[in-house]
């Protein structure tokens, strides 16, 4: 006999759409419709957006780390996100994000998550060895550089707030969103 969690993750997906169509709770065409609003304005160009004015405005950088909801509201995005948590790189403390159970992410300010987000292997090793994992990315931190780890729920979404790169004072907002990556935002990659 098969089991729940032996189907597909699409297959489980859709049986609890038609449990919760069938409760009433929602509809075929409205769940359409939020998706379709989801990927046509999900893009990692919305969080770099919001990370370019939390570098170039005070107000906003303790808004976006206070409520992070309240932060991409102010951009334009509040109808896309929920339970938003942006967390702050510095010198000293680099942030990384995952999801352990499955694959939670803010897909409407970093657009579709790539597929290594989605493997069992960086979901099962980021919380247990960061170091090695961001090392096989490329990114080697000092071993005084602390590393937190953000495992995403249903109630919480992360967003790192990456570090403003040296020699960047002059440029303007729209050259400082250029700057910020995609990896950048999961804390994969350094700017
Ligand atoms: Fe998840």
């Amino acid at each position: 006999m098969t089991g729940h969690d032996d189907l597909p993750v699409a297959a489980r997906t859709r049986q609890l759409e038609e449990r919760l169509i069938a409760a009433g709770l929602t509809s075929d065409d409205e769940i359409d419709e939020f998706l379709t609003r989801l990927y046509t304005k999900a893009s990692p160009v919305n969080g770099a957006r919001m990370v370019a004015r939390a570098w170039t405005d005070p107000r906003y950088r303790d808004l976006l780390l206070s409520d992070g909801d309240a932060g991409a509201a102010e951009m334009g995005f509040g109808d896309l996100t929920y339970g938003l948590r942006v967390v702050p790189n510095t010198g000293s403390a680099h942030n990384v994000i995952v999801c352990t159970l499955c694959s939670c992410y803010p897909v409407s300010l970093l657009g579709p998550s790539p597929g290594w987000y989605k493997s069992f292997a960086y979901r099962s090793r980021t919380v247990r060895e960061p170091r090695a994992v961001l090392a096989e990315f490329g990114l080697a931190l000092p071993p005084d550089t602390g590393i937190t780890v953000w495992d995403s729920t249903s109630e919480a979404r992360y967003m790192v707030l990456p570090a403003r790169p040296d020699g960047t004072g002059e440029l303007a907002e729209d050259d400082l969103a250029a700057l910020v990556t995609r990896n950048g935002l999961i804390g994969t990659a350094l700017l």
